[in-house]
């Protein structure tokens, strides 16, 4: 089987697993499909012969293929099992499709099609084989693609003169707070820098995340019979939604873009006595990072001077942080990964991810971790495509990745 025929056949494999993350489940993981899809890439791994193998019970998998160059500095490549919920099936079922030009149909049952002139992407791809899901669920390259390209680079690394170790870390539930990634043991992980290969389309490559924290607001109210309801009854939901309409609408995702931070209300959950409100917030800059908190905790206090009676609580914890800082002090995965880019003659293209990845993680614990594209387009939704010839480069990019950093 070549490369490319490998890419696809391991891609359908784990797309068939399913392993969306559960955000409500406090457990590590989150779900149960991630353990089955770690217990499978644990049994590949021993057949293609890596070193230190380990499946642990929270479906952490790390491994190593050891190298023939003991100088040349350890290289890490880590990729998450879950994907995400967005409210589509859980069930991916993964279908390959010549694009000729014109709108693909993804179902016609239910007549869904992924139309070009909705997503202009596709025109890089007319004339070529791409990966679609079925248009009732995500595709799921984010992140079976990293997945399928990491385990197909394993056996390509023996075509190489020499390479220095290379380990491998797969990871449950990145989708809902990178809580793999912060479970991580770095014993079994210790390697110089790592990359992740999450999202991104041709050519894509993050070096700058997002600052990012989630705030829970509980507003706890009082309940009462419409019978005695005037002057005693206060509604937790009218709090809830007083906080809201005092935030900008223009500084929400659905209004930003680029570099601009934001505040996104995630999740309200309300009863007669108490409504839980879930907000994130979202700022590349630390100074505004720590704006948007401060803005929080501000009209927390207005809405208790409108409401005295009221109790609210603000738990704010923070999910990651930006990578920029860790990559320009320690920029050799950079360096490394543009070199190989070069080489290949691959245009980069460095955005700043309005999101985090588990280098995120890795970054701020010692490990200087950027991200190249999968080489799939329109992540988290039912219209993600991943066109093969992509895919195929960034298996290339980790395998030149490999080798110069042996040359
Ligand atoms: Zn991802």
């Amino acid at each position: 089987m070549d490369a490319r025929e490998e890419l696809i056949s391991r891609f359908f494999r784990y797309a068939a697993i399913e392993s969306q993350s559960n955000a409500h489940s406090p457990s590590l993981p989150s779900s149960p499909g991630q353990a089955v899809l770690a217990a499978l890439l644990a049994d590949e791994m021993h057949a293609l012969g890596l070193s230190n193998v380990i499946a642990d019970e929270n479906a952490i998998v790390t491994a190593v293929k050891r190298g023939t160059r003991p100088d040349a500095a350890p290289i890490g490549f880590i990729a998450h099992l879950d994907t995400v919920d967005v409210g589509l099936s859980p069930v991916v079922q993964p279908q390959l499709l010549r694009f000729e030009g014109s709108d693909l149909c993804l179902n016609r049952e239910e007549n869904i099609w992924l139309r070009v002139a909705e997503h202009p992407d596709l025109r890089a791809w007319v004339g070529e084989d791409i990966i679609v899901s079925d248009g009732t669920s995500v595709l799921g390259a984010d992140n079976k693609a990293a997945i399928a390209i990491i385990m197909t680079l394993i056996g390509q690394l023996d075509h190489l003169e020499g390479h220095g170790d290379v380990f491998i870390a797969f990871v449950p539930d990145e989708e809902i707070g990178l809580r793999g990634a912060k479970a991580l043991d770095l014993a079994r992980f210790p390697c110089a820098f790592a990359y992740t290969i999450d999202c991104c389309g041709l050519g894509e490559v993050v070096l700058e995340t997002f600052n990012a924290a989630s705030c829970e607001i509980v507003f706890k109210g009082i309940s009462a019979h419409p019978m005695s309801a005037k002057g005693n009854l206060l509604n937790p939901l009218l709090m809830a939604v007083d906080f809201i309409s005092q935030f900008d609408r223009d500084d929400m995702p659905e209004n930003t873009e680029g570099r601009e931070g934001f505040f996104w209300f995630k999740d309200l959950v309300a009863n007669d006595t108490e409504a839980a409100l879930t907000a994130l917030i979202r700022d590349f800059d630390d100074t505004g990072f720590d704006r948007r908190k401060a803005r929080v905790a501000e009209v927390v206090e207005l809405i208790a001077r409108r409401y005295p009676a009221a109790d609210i609580l603000n738990t704010v914890t923070d999910t990651y942080r930006n990578i920029i800082s860790h990559l320009a002090s320690d920029d050799r995965a950079a360096a490394l990964l543009f070199k190989a880019m070069d080489h290949l003659g691959i245009e980069k293209k460095i955005l700043p991810m309005r999101g985090g990845t588990d280098g995120a993680v890795l970054s701020a614990r010692g490990i200087p971790t950027p991200n190249f594209f999968t080489g799939a387009y329109n992540f988290h939704s039912r219209y993600e495509f991943l066109p093969i010839s992509a895919f195929e480069r960034s298996l290339r990019v980790a395998l030149m990745i490999c080798r110069l950093s042996a040359a």
